[in-house]
């Protein structure tokens, strides 16, 4: 964070503690945090706020860093399970003609994936069948290692001078 990100957050506490720091003291304090981004700070100090009645020592300011750790600010992962279908998304896209338009819609996988999807329209109500969606992913996966295989094919001919179709 800037120095001066750092001194709006450190003012706000020295507010809450009624406390203020001196100058050379704030310049300790802002060479310890720097490193940290801003809103890490911010959380830190609402730490205080909960945890301390008095303004920390620089020392237990730094413990209290690594004691708090990361996994409260980190943002929690999402869990994907494995599905042939949806291939970890959650939704499946499928589409529709009208009136000589292509039109592009989505529905709500079957999977523990969707539980974001809840809005969207179930694939049964679509009329979408796991069984159609799962025969289509495979055709297309067949086709796009056989084009893999072809390019190799034809990538080895060119480097041994063999013309096409040879
Ligand atoms: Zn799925």
């Amino acid at each position: 964070m800037t120095s001066e990100e750092f001194i709006g957050v450190i003012e706000q506490a020295e507010r809450f503690y009624d406390k203020k720091l001196a100058q050379d003291q704030r310049t300790i304090w802002y060479e310890s945090f720097k490193y940290m981004g801003v809103s890490r700070f911010k959380f830190l100090v609402s730490e205080w706020y909960r945890r301390f009645d008095y303004f920390p020592s620089l020392a237990k300011a730094l413990s209290l860093d690594q004691e708090i750790g990361y996994a409260e600010t980190k943002p929690k992962l999402k869990e994907v399970v494995k599905c042939d279908i949806c291939q970890g998304k959650g939704f499946v896209c499928y589409y529709e003609v009208h009136n000589g338009y292509q039109y592009r819609f989505v529905a709500r996988c079957n999977c523990l994936n969707a539980s974001e999807y809840m809005k969207l329209p179930s694939l049964a109500q679509v009329g979408l069948e796991e069984a159609e969606l799962l025969r289509k992913r495979k055709a297309q996966k067949e086709k796009a290692q056989a084009l893999d295989v072809n390019e190799i094919k034809n990538q080895i001919k060119k480097f041994l001078g063999i013309k096409e179709n040879e």
